[in-house]
């Protein structure tokens, strides 16, 4: 199978937030695709092959509202000749959310929702036992996560061709972790001496910790490398996923100064962790890896549902922001 995406993405210094002493540069896995970029990309490579071997027809997955994940999959997927279900589970609302439900339901994928994580299981289940293939919460099963040992495996490929120097950190967003796990194991299976920081965005963070750690595991071993080198980093959360942050805004400010756009639930506090490093002088080579696509969203919404056709059980599930000990008003507004 051809792969999906267009490799190796390219890396480029960061001049203008960089300080003295400590050089900024980006991986570019924006560019990952031209219809639909970012990190899901490389570990649907790994997924879509493996749900073909098994012969699936159907997959089914999960994922907030406005998830980049159920968005990539339904995207690859159908273009794979899969049908696409997806449970999808409530998450603060952006302009952003309700157009990557819009992309989703015209790409046509069959929805699901569900009003907290929770109640997720139960329902992914009851998919898997009609027949669905399941791909795991943000693509990071083992499987997928080995798309991200093959990017680890690139940059220090770039790294050699004398694209950049070698980093001290490797700064990336830590959802589900299978990109900052995959990471950490390809850097040490390609003998490069870079650390990982995954900026958790998502709570709570011990199980954060466990899944990249357990993927971690895992990889080193199917990979036989011993030595990856991965850090979780807390302090950019803020009250939860999906919630901006200060640190996040400022660095959305600095990031579309250096022609580059982030989002404010991933890549803006990710980011901001990496300029953490650089002016705190933290590492002379810092690597901030964006996961973002940075593709159009146009040519997705082609087709799509205007929010106003969209069900309102589906809508609902994109809440009103409210500070997090609100949960249980955020509960009830999901259900009228
Ligand atoms: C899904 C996603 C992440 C998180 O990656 P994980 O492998 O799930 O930790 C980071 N950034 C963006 C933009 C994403 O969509």
């Amino acid at each position: 199978m051809p792969p999906l995406g267009h490799y190796p993405t390219p890396v480029q210094r960061l001049p203008s937030l960089s300080a003295p002493g400590a050089e900024l540069w980006v991986k570019r896995d924006d560019r990952t695709h031209d219809v639909y970029g970012g990190n899901k990309v490389r570990k649907l490579e790994y997924v879509l092959a493996d749900a073909r071997a098994r012969g699936a027809r159907r997959l089914v997955t999960v994922g907030a509202v406005g998830s980049h994940h159920v968005l990539a999959t339904t995207y690859f997927g159908r273009q794979a000749g899969f049908e696409v279900e997806a449970v999808l589970v409530p998450q603060p609302r952006t302009d952003h959310v309700i157009e990557v439900l819009r992309a989703d339901l015209g790409l046509g994928l069959r929805p699901f929702a569900v009003r907290s994580w929770g109640a997720a299981p139960a329902a992914v289940a009851a998919r898997v036992l009609r027949g669905a293939y399941l791909v795991t919460v943000g693509g990071s099963s083992a499987v997928g996560t080995q798309g991200y040992v093959d990017a680890g495996k690139e940059l220090a490929a770039q790294v050699r061709q004398g694209a950049l120097p070698e980093p001290d950190v490797c700064v990336v967003a830590l959802g589900s972790g299978g990109t900052a796990a995959g990471l950490a194991v390809g850097f040490a299976a390609a003998g490069l001496r870079t650390r990982v920081v995954g900026v958790c965005v998502s709570s709570p963070p011990w199980a954060l910790r466990l899944a990249a750690g357990h993927l971690a595991r895992v990889c080193s071993r199917r990979a036989g490398v011993r030595g990856a080198h991965l850090t979780m980093d807390t302090r950019f959360l803020g009250a939860g996923y999906g919630h901006v942050t200060a640190a996040g805004d400022e660095a959305t400010e600095l990031a579309r100064g250096a022609g580059l756009a982030v989002d404010p639930t991933y890549t803006a506090k990710a980011l901001a962790c990496a300029l953490w490093f650089v002016r705190a002088r933290q590492a002379g080579s810092v690597l901030y890896w964006h996961t973002l696509s940075s593709a159009p969203m146009g040519p997705l919404l082609r087709g799509a549902p205007e929010e106003s056709m969209i069900p309102r059980e589906l809508l609902a599930l994109a809440l009103v922001a409210r500070p997090p000990h609100d949960r249980r008003q955020a509960r009830r507004m999901a259900l009228t």
